[in-house]
């Protein structure tokens, strides 16, 4: 138990985030939970994994506040060491046409989905490459920074943002066996994706496999990459979308 590998979750009090967390806790990996409301969700996750043997512990924090978030991670490595993986899900949409798209409504969601991945990584980088045991950062992206969906400019402009910051990561840190990868989901059954019933008949004719995707799904890949199996996958963004077009 001593020596299993640190990897922090932040949104994992519900949908995808607690969805990974429990799966990485079922692969054996020590779980650091990070909410910023969901403390019931969170203590759920924290329960299943123990119940299972497995390792975690919650911490909470607004992405959006770089000085505490800098602040709780930096104690918290300072505390019980560093991270091998960073997956960095909490994310917010605030959709609106563009012409109505308030200045609070871009702000937001700028600074939740893509200055959230500065205000988390950063603190966890240079801890992660002084341990010199390689390192996994996931960026949850979405297929809407890929292909720019209607309504979501600013939500659009975060993703693409993230995928834009793990290809540069990728490269920075490549040499120091840490890899950085996108995550970019379709649409997936959780609140964020909670649609009436009609724009949602819209969206399944835009997705060969007409349905929408489930959490496990997500949590499976971001397994899958944060194992030594994908040790040689760095600065790629994989789509999850059943195939959206
Ligand atoms: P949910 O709305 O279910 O959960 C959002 C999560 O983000 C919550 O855990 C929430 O924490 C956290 N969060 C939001 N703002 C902050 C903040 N300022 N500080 C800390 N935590 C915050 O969303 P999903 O599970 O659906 O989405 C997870 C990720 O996947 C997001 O980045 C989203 O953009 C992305 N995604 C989702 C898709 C979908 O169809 N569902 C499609 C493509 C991408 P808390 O509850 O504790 O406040």
């Amino acid at each position: 138990m001593e020596n299993m590998r640190r990897v922090l979750v932040t949104g994992a009090g519900r949908g995808i985030g607690k969805a990974i967390a429990q799966q990485l806790g079922k692969d054996g990996f020590e779980v650091t939970l990070h909410y910023r409301n969901s403390a019931d969700g969170v203590n759920e996750a924290i329960n299943n994994i123990k119940q299972n043997q497995g390792k975690a512990y919650a911490l909470s924090f607004d992405v959006c506040d770089r000085e505490n978030s800098r602040r709780i991670l930096e104690e918290d490595i300072e505390k019980n060491g560093p991270y091998y993986g960073v997956v960095c899900n909490a994310g917010i949409t605030a959709d609106a046409a563009f012409p109505m798209m308030s200045s609070e409504d871009w702000d937001s969601v700028i600074d939740t989905n893509l200055t959230g991945f500065f205000n988390v990584v950063h603190p966890c980088i240079m801890p992660m490459i002084a341990a010199h045991k390689g390192g996994r950062v996931i960026a949850i992206s979405s297929v809407s920074g890929i292909i720019g969906n209607r309504g979501q400019v600013n939500y659009s402009a975060s993703k693409a943002g993230l995928i834009g910051a793990v290809k540069a990561l990728a490269v920075e840190v490549g040499k120091r066996g840490i890899t950085v990868n996108a995550i970019a989901p379709g649409l997936i059954e959780t609140d964020m994706a909670l649609l009436d019933e009609t724009v949602k008949k819209e969206i399944l004719k835009l997705i060969p496999l007409k349905r929408m995707g489930q959490v496990q799904e997500v949590a499976s890949l971001a397994s899958y990459l944060m194992s030594d199996n994908a040790a040689y996958i760095t600065r790629q963004v994989i789509s999850i979308d059943g195939g959206m077009q």
